[in-house]
């Protein structure tokens, strides 16, 4: 890909698919392994950016960083971090809708490692399964902590809930605002982005208006 196409791609926000495109050896190293060798390649950024690493304030920056995205900001990359999504029988036999709202999104974006921060609201109509309402929050999280684009995040969510849940019926939006939309390119301070995906039921106008009045109406 030459530079200008690299460029236009990033500014457009163009996932190329559902899956994170991860290398088949992603994890034969270590999360140690992996911090070592980040903090010496972002030292070498710092380096060629000009910066003093013998510096008292910056000679911890490396390994500082290196261990941010490797146990915080893209945890959700590894697959041993995933939540285990456990169902349970619906016993009282909860036929309607029940929706997660206002699960914080903190998340980046894999064009430009930029923060992606806001809000996801889940709904589901159980057929026989029901799920731990924090199950949603921290499958939520789990897929924000990787580098991201927020229409395969909202797919994500809602491929794996639709699975653990043996049902079509379950919608994903998420409400955010790009940094690097913000903060270079355009620099527009103010617009949000949202993404809608669904299925099931909710492929229905009413159905979907119902789930938007909730979400767009309730706050507490
Ligand atoms: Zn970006």
């Amino acid at each position: 890909m030459d530079k200008e196409q690299i460029e236009v791609l990033g500014n457009n926000h163009i996932a190329t698919s559902i899956q994170t495109p991860l290398r088949p050896d992603a994890f034969d190293t270590s999360d140690n392994e992996k911090i070592k060798n980040i903090e010496t390649y972002f030292g070498h950024i710092m380096q060629e950016l000009g910066l003093d690493l013998t510096d008292d304030s910056l000679s911890g920056t490396p390994y500082r960083v290196a261990k941010m995205y490797v146990k915080e900001l893209f945890y959700g990359l590894n697959p041993a971090n995933k939540p285990k999504l456990s169902t349970f029988e619906n016993k009282y036999k909860y036929g309607k809708m029940l929706v997660e709202q206002n699960i914080t999104i903190d998340s980046a974006c894999e064009h430009h490692f930029l923060p992606i921060v806001g809000h996801a609201h889940v709904a589901y109509i159980p057929n026989d399964r029901v799920i731990g309402l924090s199950k949603i929050n921290r499958l939520v999280d789990y897929y924000a902590h990787r580098p991201q684009v927020q229409e395969r995040l909202s797919l994500q969510i809602l491929k794996d809930l639709q699975y653990a849940l043996k049902t079509e019926d379950v919608i994903v939006m998420v409400v955010a605002k790009h940094l690097c939309v913000s903060s270079r390119g355009i620099k527009d301070k103010n617009s949000l982005t949202t993404t809608v995906e669904y299925g099931g039921c909710f492929e229905l106008d009413q159905k979907r208006q119902e789930f938007l009045d909730i979400v767009t109406k309730i706050s507490i």
